[in-house]
């Protein structure tokens, strides 16, 4: 088993695989020094493009791939996709419930990408807090001369601008501190992806509460024919499924949803 990681929902099945005995091996990009590192085999750094990943399958005689990454890996997500049709490899996407159930959703502007929310969260706000992550802070550049709270796991590699407040620390988030942060920092933008669960969600009812408006950016398409399952105990069935040690409910696996938006 492969298991493609990088989120808690990956680090979870990789926890329940090693207590069923199922041999597995997680896969991290690398993209930070101190990672949550799950139980069990670690391999860390990229497979090297569509025909790495397919070569790697074939050498380490992969026989089922779990695509665990965060929602918004969305080119890991379509070489997985290629890489396990060309090399028969059985592929399920793991991923957490998107924002668009959420209760208030329908309070929130939703936009299609990250440079849309630069673009229109211009004239939504002048003291915007910025929790879409370290890799989306070049599409916001536009904003370099005004007041912006940002808040990364890790610095970017790069300066960025003076006049933004950098706030780094690693979910999960809590309701208090949430709303202290918007609160305490005067925030009137609540800038987001729909990165979805729980973990992080707790601002979304912090801004609520405090009036504040929140601009999300929807989550990238996923690859067509895809099956999907939204929670780590769905992914040990279909892996025990693959391996003839128990059954799929059907209810567990939906083909490829429609683009959410
Ligand atoms: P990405 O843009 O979809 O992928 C870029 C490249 O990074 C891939 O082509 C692949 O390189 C490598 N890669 C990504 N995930 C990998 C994995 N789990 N194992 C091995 N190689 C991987 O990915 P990303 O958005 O930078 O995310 C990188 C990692 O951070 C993922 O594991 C993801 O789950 C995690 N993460 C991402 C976010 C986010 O907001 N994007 C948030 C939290 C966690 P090759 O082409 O060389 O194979």
């Amino acid at each position: 088993m492969l298991v493609l990681g990088g989120t808690g929902e990956a680090r979870d099945l990789a926890t329940m695989l090693q207590a069923d005995r199922v041999p597995v091996v997680s896969s991290l990009a690398g993209r930070v020094s101190d990672p949550a590192l799950p139980v069990g085999t670690v391999r860390v750094g990229g497979f090297g493009g569509v025909s790495g990943l397919v070569g790697y399958l074939t050498e380490h005689a992969i026989q089922a791939v779990v695509d665990a990454t965060h929602p918004f890996a969305a080119q890991i997500s379509g070489h997985a996709a290629q890489a396990c049709t060309a090399a028969g490899v059985p592929l399920l996407r793991l991923q957490r419930p998107s924002w668009r159930e959420h209760p208030l959703s329908g309070e929130w502007t939703w936009v299609s990408s990250h440079a849309e929310a630069a673009q229109v969260g211009t004239s939504l706000g002048r003291r915007p807090f910025l929790s879409t992550g370290r890799q989306t802070l070049r599409d916001f550049l536009s904003w370099a001369d005004r007041y912006v709270l940002v808040r990364v796991v890790q610095l970017p590699d790069w300066e960025l601008p003076t006049a933004w407040e950098v706030l780094s620390s690693r979910g999960p988030y809590h309701y208090r501190n949430e709303h202290r942060v918007l609160a305490g920092h005067q925030i009137d933008l609540l800038v987001t992806k729909d990165s979805g669960g729980p973990l992080t969600q707790a601002k979304l009812q912090a801004a609520h509460d405090l009036g504040i408006p929140v601009l999300v950016v929807s989550r990238p398409q996923l690859p067509d024919g895809v099956p999907v399952v939204t929670d780590p105990d769905a992914a040990r069935r279909w892996v025990h499924a693959r391996s003839g040690t128990g059954s799929l409910h059907p209810d567990d696996a939906v083909a490829s949803p429609a683009p959410d938006r």
